[in-house]
C-alpha cells in the first residue's frame, strides 16, 4: 500500500513522477503529493487529498520545474486522508522532504523526544517523525543526508520504504527500505525509485532490488552507493525486469479489472507454459521435484494467505488432500502469526500472495522459519520479498495485476496449486496413472473452456442489471466450489459495496436461511459433480422460500435450471478443476453490478492492493 516514485537525472522530473504515481495508484489513492527541487535549488512540495488527477490539477500554474523529485500516493494508516497528512512531509526547517510507505511502530516515542527538542508536528501521520528525526540527527552530528538517514533509521521500529531529498542539494536522492517494497531503476545518467517496476518500466528495465535495512544514495555521475544500517557496504547486481508496457495499460478496456478477467486464458497459458507438456500429457513443476524428499517426509502442509489468496489456499487443501493424501491446514496469515501455532520441522508452509509483499504473510513465513518448517511460496511478482524469503516455490506468472480486485492472480494461484497436487500425487503414488492423465488432459483444455465462458460476458451483464437493487447477496457452493462461493462474495462486496456472504450450501439451514426472502439474490454454484444432487436439494430449499436464484450450471443442466431464475451455463470439467471455470462468471457478474452502479471498479473505496501493512 502507498506508492512511491523518485527521479534524479537531466529530464523534467514532474511528468515522470506523475506518470509513475498513476501506475502505482492501485496501491492507494487517499492523497497524492510531489516534492521537487527547482533550478534555484528551492524545495517545493505540493500535495492534496484525492487522486493523482487532483494533484495534477492542483499543480497547474505552480513551479513544477526540476530534475530531481519524489512523489507519493497514499493509503492512510495513521491520520485521516486529508491535505495535511498527505506526503511528502517537510522537515521542521523545510530543508528536507520525505515520502514513506509503511508504518513506524515507535513513532509516538520518537515524536515525544523530538517535541522535547523543540520540533512541532503538522500532520497526524507516523511518517512525519522520520523527516524530523533525520533533520535532527543530521544537524546534531553534522552528517550528510545519506549518513543522517542511515543513522536515524537505527532508531526506527516498523516498516518503511522512503525517499528523501534536500533543499540546495541537486545531485542526491536518498532511499531506504525495511519491510516495504522498493526498487531502484538505473537509467542512462539517471536514476529512478519505485514501489514496483510498473512505475519505471517506461524508462529502464535495469533495476536493483534493495534488501531490508539498506540505504541507497543515488547521485548523478556515480553508481548507487548502498550500505546497511550497520554501515556495511553492499554490492547488488543490476537485474533485468521483464515487463512489457502493454501489460500495464488498459488496452481498450474501460477498467483494468475487465481486462484482467478477459486475460485469464492468456495468463493461465503463461502460468502453465513449460510446466504442462501437451505432447506427453505431463506436468513438470521443478520446485516440487527438486524438493520431493521434503514433501515426501512432510507430516502436514500449512497454507497461509490473505483475502483472495486465502480462498485459493482453501481450494489447495481440497486438491492436496484428495490427490496427495497429505493433511493440509489453511489459515489466514494475520491469525497464524499472532497465535502460538504448533509448527514442526517436518511441516511445509505454503504462503500464497499475488504481490509477494503481503505484510502478514511475510510475518507468518518468518514465524514458521524460526520453527524449522520448509517454506514453499506461491506468488506472482518476481523478486518480491516473499519470493526471496522462501526456500523454494512457484511463480504464478500471471503478469501484472492492477485492478484492486484480484481475478487472474486467483485463477493462476489455483492452477499452480493444481499442478503442485498433480505433480506431488504422481511422485507419491497417491493417484492412479489413469486419473493423472485424465486430469492433466482436462487441465490442458481449461483455457479454451474459459474462452467460451468469457463469450457469455454480455449475457451476464444483462443479468447484472436486474440485481443492482440488492443490498445483500448470498453465494453457495459445496466441495471445491465452497471457496469459490467465498471468492464470489468477496468480489461483489469489494467493488460494489453490496453486502455478500459465501456459505457452504448445506450450512445455510444452520442460520443464513433466515435471511432469504423474495428480494434476496442467491448465487448457487452447482456444476454437475459428485454432490450435485445434494446441491439440488439446497436449491429446492431456497426456492421454497422464494429466493432469487442465479445458478452457475453445466451446459445441458436440467434439474437446477428448472428452479433457477437465471442460469449461466459453463462447460464441464474434472471436479477438482471446476473452480477455474465457476469463478469466471462470478467475476464478470460482480464487475457489471459494480460498474452499472457507477462504482470505481479498479480503485474501490478504502481498499488498495499489495497490503504491505498488517
Ligand atoms: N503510515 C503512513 C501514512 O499513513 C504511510 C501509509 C502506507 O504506507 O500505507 O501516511
Amino acid at each position: 500500500m502507498c506508492g512511491i516514485v523518485g527521479y534524479i537525472g537531466h529530464k523534467e522530473a514532474f511528468p515522470i513522477l506523475i506518470k509513475g504515481l498513476k501506475r502505482l495508484e492501485y496501491r492507494g489513492y487517499d492523497s497524492a503529493g510531489v516534492a521537487l527541487l527547482n533550478k534555484d535549488l528551492d524545495l517545493n512540495v505540493y500535495k492534496t487529498k484525492g487522486k493523482v488527477k487532483q494533484l495534477e490539477a492542483y499543480c497547474k500554474g505552480k513551479d513544477i520545474s526540476g530534475n530531481i523529485g519524489i512523489a507519493h500516493t497514499r493509503w492512510a494508516t495513521h491520520g485521516e486522508p486529508n491535505d495535511r497528512n498527505a506526503h511528502p512531509h517537510y522537515s521542521q526547517s523545510e530543508n528536507l522532504a520525505l515520502i514513506h510507505n509503511g508504518i513506524i511502530e515507535n513513532y509516538l516515542s520518537i515524536k515525544k523526544l523530538l517535541i522535547n527538542e523543540g520540533y512541532s508536528f503538522k500532520s497526524d501521520t507516523d511518517t512525519e517523525v522520520l523527516v524530523h528525526l533525520i533533520e535532527y540527527v543530521k544537524n546534531r552530528y553534522k552528517l550528510d543526508l545519506f549518513d543522517a538517514v542511515k543513522r536515524s533509521l537505527n532508531f526506527v521500529v516498523g516498516a518503511y520504504a522512503i525517499g528523501v531529498i534536500e533543499k540546495g542539494n541537486s545531485d542526491t536522492l536518498v532511499a531506504a527500505r525495511k519491510g516495504s517494497p522498493l526498487i531502484l531503476g538505473v537509467g542512462e545518467g539517471e536514476f529512478f525509485l519505485g514501489s514496483d517496476a510498473t512505475a519505471i518500466i517506461e524508462y529502464t528495465s535495469n533495476v536493483i532490488y534493495l534488501n531490508d535495512e539498506e540505504v541507497a544514495e543515488l547521485r548523478l555521475g556515480s553508481s548507487p552507493k548502498i550500505r546497511t544500517l550497520k554501515d556495511q557496504e553492499v554490492n547488488h547486481e543490476i537485474k533485468k525486469i521483464e515487463l512489457a508496457l502493454e501489460d500495464i495499460e488498459k488496452g481498450g478496456y474501460p477498467h483494468f479489472m475487465l481486462k484482467e478477467i478477459h486475460e485469464q486464458p492468456k495468463s493461465l497459458e503463461m502460468c502453465m507454459n513449460g510446466r504442462l507438456n501437451r505432447e506427453l500429457m505431463e506436468i513438470k513443476l521443478s520446485g516440487i521435484t527438486d524438493n520431493i524428499e521434503r514433501f515426501r517426509s512432510a507430516k502436514r502442509i500449512l497454507i497461509t494467505a490473505c483475502g483472495t489468496s486465502w480462498h485459493a489456499g482453501l481450494i489447495g487443501k481440497y486438491l492436496i488432500e484428495e490427490l496427495c493424501r497429505i493433511p493440509v491446514e489453511v489459515e489466514v496469515a494475520s491469525e497464524l502469526r499472532y497465535r502460538y501455532p504448533v509448527i514442526e520441522k517436518d511441516d511445509i508452509l505454503i504462503p500464497i500472495s499475488q504481490s509477494g509483499e503481503t505484510a502478514d504473510t511475510l510475518a507468518a513465513i518468518e514465524l514458521a522459519k524460526e520453527q524449522g518448517a520448509f517454506i514453499y511460496g506461491i506468488c506472482n511478482v518476481v523478486g518480491s520479498s516473499i519470493a526471496r524469503a522462501t526456500d523454494s516455490g512457484t511463480y504464478t506468472h500471471a503478469g501484472p495485476e492492477i485492478g484492486v480486485a484480484s481475478t487472474k492472480a486467483f485463477t493462476t494461484q489455483v492452477a499452480v496449486l493444481t499442478m503442485m497436487a498433480l505433480t506431488l500425487g504422481k511422485e507419491l503414488g497417491t493417484i492412479s496413472q489413469e486419473r493423472y492423465k485424465k486430469t492433466v488432459q482436462e487441465l490442458s483444455e481449461i483455457t479454451h473452456k474459459i474462452e467460451k465462458i468469457l463469450l457469455l460476458d454480455k449475457e451476464i451483464e444483462k443479468i447484472s442489471t436486474v440485481f443492482t437493487y440488492a443490498r445483500n447477496f448470498m453465494y453457495l457452493g459445496r466441495g471445491y466450489n465452497y471457496p469459490v462461493a467465498l471468492e464470489g462474495a468477496l468480489k461483489l462486496k469489494e467493488i460494489s459495496y453490496i453486502h455478500a456472504e459465501g456459505y457452504p450450501a448445506a450450512e445455510m439451514k444452520h442460520g443464513p436461511i433466515a435471511l432469504i426472502d423474495d428480494e434476496m439474490p442467491i448465487v448457487v454454484i452447482s456444476p454437475k459433480v459428485r454432490i450435485y444432487d445434494k446441491v439440488v436439494s439446497n436449491v429446492q430449499e431456497i426456492k421454497a422460500r422464494k429466493g432469487k436464484i442465479i445458478a452457475i450450471v453445466n451446459e445441458g443442466d436440467v434439474d437446477v435450471k428448472k428452479m433457477a431464475d437465471f442460469c449461466i451455463e459453463i462447460p464441464s470439467t474434472d471436479e477438482c478443476l471446476t473452480p477455474l471455470l465457476t469463478v469466471i462468471p462470478l467475476q464478470i457478474l460482480s464487475y457489471y453490478i459494480a460498474s452499472i452502479k457507477g462504482r470505481d471498479v479498479d480503485q474501490p473505496r478504502n481498499l488498495a492492493k499489495s497490503v504491505t501493512v498488517e
